[in-house]
């Protein structure tokens, strides 16, 4: 279901821009263009997941529209066109979620990525480690006022418990003095187990001291807010620590996905893979290594045309989850692809193999109503002991009797070649 946004704003034009804004990301947006309004709809509806608030209005020159829509516990935005400091301090003191100076167009991409950020942030979680409960709660506050998911921890070894339990945490903010552990000795621990790459660290101190945050940097930690802080600063410190991290993962998940198929790539898969094939040795796992291969898969191209053997190179990979999910898949280039996977015994995985195989053979796959019927042979390798690379070798051999003996089947390496 799509959130509810409530805009309020006497300008039709600037009203509609923020229409459009929110319906881009999906929103239900209602308008109100003067506070009378806004107190009628809200008598019969404040289920509202987000407003934006204009600060003047024909009928509220100073901000009342704030207090009126904030009583109903909806995270507001307030848009306001005076920039004086006086203003300024009169909406910060209020808990509003941001507010934005309608000064040019940025200011609408602002607000776009605010109004975005009120979705996305709920599977960001931000763990809070403070003595005090009132510095704890305040934090706390001004964190779920963005939707973030808010853990608390009282000394850095409860924090430490908080990071086992909850993998959503990306973002630790802790206090410098506390009992048990203090906060430096909490970064320090922290970037034992985890790198700048998953989790980010930002200090806190109320001491006068500039030592402090040079302490924490030099312990790993990413930043440094003084005590006291306004949100604004500290919203700022937030979200860029937070986009730096999704930026970082967006770049991971590019350089080891495959752009057509979406599965892990090449590089991927022999990462991940010398990880799990000792794993599966050591602990006398049944497991398989196979190599698949799309059988004339250039006549496809030539007769169908290069799209169309794009596309059954995406539906190939959506039968090998169908079939194989568990399993570490990827492709390898080309219409090569791998997998490796463990299972009760070796028939098992065979069948598992020889199940997806026959799928894929008797199917039709439809592409610019042209109707494309394809085959797959695959070589596999059960149970063995040597390197990665010497198994996709072998693999690779029974891959090739495969397509020797005629296609559209399985050979296992020192068994059918
Ligand atoms: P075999 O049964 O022996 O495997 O025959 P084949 O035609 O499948 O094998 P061959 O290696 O001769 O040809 C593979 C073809 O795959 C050639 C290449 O143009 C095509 N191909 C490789 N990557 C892509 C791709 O990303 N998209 C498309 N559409 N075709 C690709
Ligand atoms: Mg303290
Ligand atoms: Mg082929
Ligand atoms: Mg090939």
């Amino acid at each position: 279901m799509s959130k509810q946004l409530l805009v309020v704003e006497d300008s039709k034009p600037i009203g509609r821009v923020i229409r459009q804004i929110g319906e881009a990301l999906n929103y239900e947006v209602t308008i109100a263009t003067t506070l009378a309004e806004v107190e009628s709809i809200l008598q019969t509806k404040d289920d509202f997941f987000v407003a934006t608030i204009d600060y003047a209005l024909p009928d509220a020159p100073n901000g009342e529209a704030i207090g009126c829509v904030l009583s109903h516990g909806i995270p507001s935005v307030v848009m306001t066109g005076k920039m004086d400091e006086a203003t300024r301090q009169q909406i910060l003191a209020q808990p509003v979620v941001d507010y934005i100076p309608k000064e040019n167009s940025q200011a609408f991409l602002y607000l776009k990525r605010i109004l975005h950020w009120q979705i996305t942030n709920s599977s960001t979680g931000i763990l809070v480690v403070d003595d005090s409960s009132a510095a704890r709660n305040y934090v706390s506050q001004l964190l779920k006022r963005r939707n973030f998911s808010v853990y608390r921890a009282n000394d850095g070894v409860q924090a430490l418990e908080r990071l086992k339990q909850h993998s959503d945490i990306k973002l630790v903010i802790t206090d410098l003095e506390m009992p048990v552990m203090d906060g430096i000795e909490l970064t320090n621990e922290i970037r034992k187990i985890y790198n700048r790459d998953q989790l980010s660290i930002i200090g806190i101190s109320g001491a006068d001291n500039g030592m402090h945050s040079a302490r924490f940097i030099k312990n790993g930690a990413d930043d440094f807010l003084r005590k006291p802080f306004c949100p604004e600063e500290f919203y700022c410190r937030i979200t860029q620590n937070i986009e730096n991290l999704n930026n970082i993962e967006q770049i991971q998940k590019a350089a080891n996905t495959d752009y057509l198929t979406d599965l892990p790539n090449r590089r991927a898969f022999f990462t991940k893979a010398e990880q799990l094939v000792p794993q599966y040795i050591k602990r006398n796992m049944p497991y398989c290594v196979a190599m698949l291969d799309i059988d004339y898969f250039k006549k496809v191209n030539d007769t169908f045309g290069h799209d169309a053997g794009d596309h059954v190179l995406k539906v190939l990979a959506l039968y090998m989850r169908k079939h194989l999910g568990s399993g570490l898949l990827a492709r390898l280039g080309g219409e090569e692809f791998a997998v490796i996977m463990h299972g009760t015994d070796e028939d098992q995985l065979y069948t598992k193999l020889d199940d997806l195989r026959r799928d894929i053979s008797v199917s039709q796959v439809s592409h610019d109503e042209q109707h494309i019927v394809f085959t797959v042979s695959m070589g596999m390798v059960c149970n063995s002991k040597e390197a990665l690379a010497k198994q996709m070798n072998q693999a690779d051999t029974a891959l090739y009797s495969a397509k020797e003996n005629g296609r559209n089947q399985i050979c296992i390496f020192g068994v059918d070649d």
